[in-house]
């Protein structure tokens, strides 16, 4: 681990592996030189050791698969089965994950680089949780009726959709696949998930325990590989029938326009570049603590990072030092480390990317380099990149305007509450925005006025799975919670009853 005092640990991969005790998830193997055709490597990032081979889907496999879930579809028990039936092996899912948290954090930190601390303090924690919501939600499920002048009743019901694809990025891929899988699998949906070729891990092991709790044959099966690959056919298969996406916004519009071929229902939670206004109202000391936690958790690679912040004038000198002397506080290192607050980043072409953004601070005069900006000092092997802060002289810059997804944040002055709200909705982005204040009428105008899909006043990220999440603009399009992962993954049925035997017409009798 290092802060700029300290001096950096680099333990091998496989010491890891065999400390924690990891086995692999078929069709993972241990990284072996040759076997790497047709397949996708894991590299650590921490030491730039590949450690395991996860071979691709072809397309032979991709049919297999779809026509496996087609079948457990239109003729396996899962969606005739009693919603109680079902109800349980949900909570037996969420037991397993929770007897097997170590070794589901493990991998995903292992595939992530998300340090220990997080993927099991709150990830494992959280995919359990989402198996446990959706068993509850099936409870209380209810259709409608409708009472027609006394002539006809019309029942309304929900059916599932049929063979739903479920693509998951590599930043949080335990939380962000389960909470589509459980919502998918309890309404009777048969599932395919696609995770993403840089973290298949964790949601294969996951996949496994899904199955020990009973989940029955061909109800849920994942198809490993590039995206371009196994991830556009599935995309484009005419027996898919909706598509639950997470990833970034340029991968949704070629889903949709894919999906659009057979006319797919498709839901899409996509990039964020989320703004985090801080009024001179604010407790001062919370909205600090609240904006790191914003920006740094999950190393920074996260939808809902508030990464652009912008600081009323008249506490912008204060904010900004207090502020960058913490991030340049932060302790990075090895992500199994129990004091590692960033992890390196997740692979080698993500890291370089964020270096070049870094570059640009540095050189581009509309930057003020605050901390970090360039790889973290200290450090032989590995994607580590400096905990970054960057004041930022407009908006409209591309470090402003660009989601960068790592531990890398701008920093603007604004004169007042109304200049920051144009300054946040100025973007092609909506996903969520920050605000912190203790004055009432401004905390209900910033509610009012931001132009994102989940507002956070006075508090870093949360969520309440009930309530729906999803993005404004070019954030996406659906919401996941309720009721949008009812709406994505049913469809309506409108059936029509005479209350009494009809005096009908008799066309064709003269
Ligand atoms: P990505 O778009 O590159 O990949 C996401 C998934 O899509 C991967 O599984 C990938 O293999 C697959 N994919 C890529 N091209 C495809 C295609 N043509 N057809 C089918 N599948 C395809 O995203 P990423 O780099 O894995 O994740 C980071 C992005 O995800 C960021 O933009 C982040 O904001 C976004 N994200 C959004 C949310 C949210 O809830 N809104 C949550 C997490 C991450």
């Amino acid at each position: 681990m290092t802060t700029s005092e300290q001096t950096p640990t680099q333990i091998s991969v496989h010491d890891h592996i065999a400390k924690r005790g990891v086995k692999f998830p078929a069709p993972a193997i241990p990284y072996a030189e040759g076997h790497g055709d047709n397949a996708q490597t894991l590299v650590f990032a921490a030491t730039e050791e590949p450690f395991a081979i996860v071979p691709n889907a072809d397309g032979e496999a991709v049919e297999a698969a779809v026509a496996k879930a087609r079948a457990a579809f239109d003729h396996g028990p899962w969606r005739k089965m009693l919603a109680t039936e079902r109800a349980a092996i949900m909570r037996r899912i969420s037991d397993l994950v929770r007897e097997n948290l170590e070794e589901l954090a493990s991998l995903q930190t292992l595939e992530t680089s998300i340090p220990l601390q997080q993927t099991r303090g709150m990830h494992v924690g959280r995919t359990a949780e989402n198996f446990t919501f959706f068993a509850d939600v099936l409870a209380s499920l209810a259709g409608e009726s409708y009472e027609q002048s006394g002539r006809y009743l019309s029942v309304v019901t929900r059916e599932p959709v049929g063979v739903a694809l479920l693509i998951s990025p590599w930043n949080a891929p335990l939380v962000l696949a389960s909470m589509k899988l459980a919502a998918a699998i309890s309404l009777g949906n048969s599932v395919i998930i696609k995770p993403s070729e840089y973290a298949p891990l964790a949601v294969l092991r996951l996949i496994e325990l899904v199955h020990e709790a009973g989940v029955p044959e061909g109800v849920v099966q994942v198809i490993c590989g590039p995206g371009a690959g196994a991830g556009q056919a599935l995309v484009r298969h005419p027996d898919v029938d909706v598509v639950g996406f997470i990833g970034g916004t340029e991968t949704g519009k070629r889903i949709l326009a894919d999906a659009a071929q057979s006319l797919k229902k498709v839901g899409l939670e996509l990039g964020g570049k989320s703004a985090n206004i801080i009024l001179a109202s604010a407790d001062l000391e919370r909205a600090i603590d609240g904006s790191l936690l914003g920006v740094f958790a999950g190393n920074g690679e996260q939808c809902l990072a508030g990464s652009r912040i912008m600081v009323e004038d008249s506490i912008a000198d204060e904010f900004i030092e207090k502020f960058s002397a913490r991030v340049r506080g932060m302790i990075v290192g090895d992500p199994f480390d129990d004091a590692t607050e960033i992890g390196p980043m997740a692979f080698a072409a993500h890291y370089h990317r964020l270096l070049e953004f870094a570059a640009k601070a540095q050189d581009d005069e509309s930057y003020r380099v605050l901390a970090g900006a360039g790889a973290a000092s200290g450090f032989d092997k590995g994607y580590y990149f400096a905990p970054t802060a960057v004041e930022a002289a407009d908006n409209m810059t591309d470090l402003c305007q660009q989601e960068l997804f790592g531990p890398f944040v701008t920093i603007q002055r604004i004169k007042d509450l109304d200049d920051g709200l144009r300054r946040a909705n100025e973007s092609d982005f909506g996903l969520a925005a920050y605000v912190w204040t203790d004055h009432v009428p401004s905390m209900m105008k910033a509610r009012r006025e931001l132009r994102a899909g989940t507002i956070w006043v006075n508090t870093p990220m949360t969520r309440d799975l009930r309530s729906p999440f999803g993005g404004y603009k070019q954030s996406g399009i659906g919401r996941d919670g309720l009721p949008g992962s009812i709406e994505l993954f049913t469809e309506e049925k409108t059936t029509l009853i005479p209350q009494d035997p009809l005096a009908l017409p008799k066309l064709g009798q003269h």
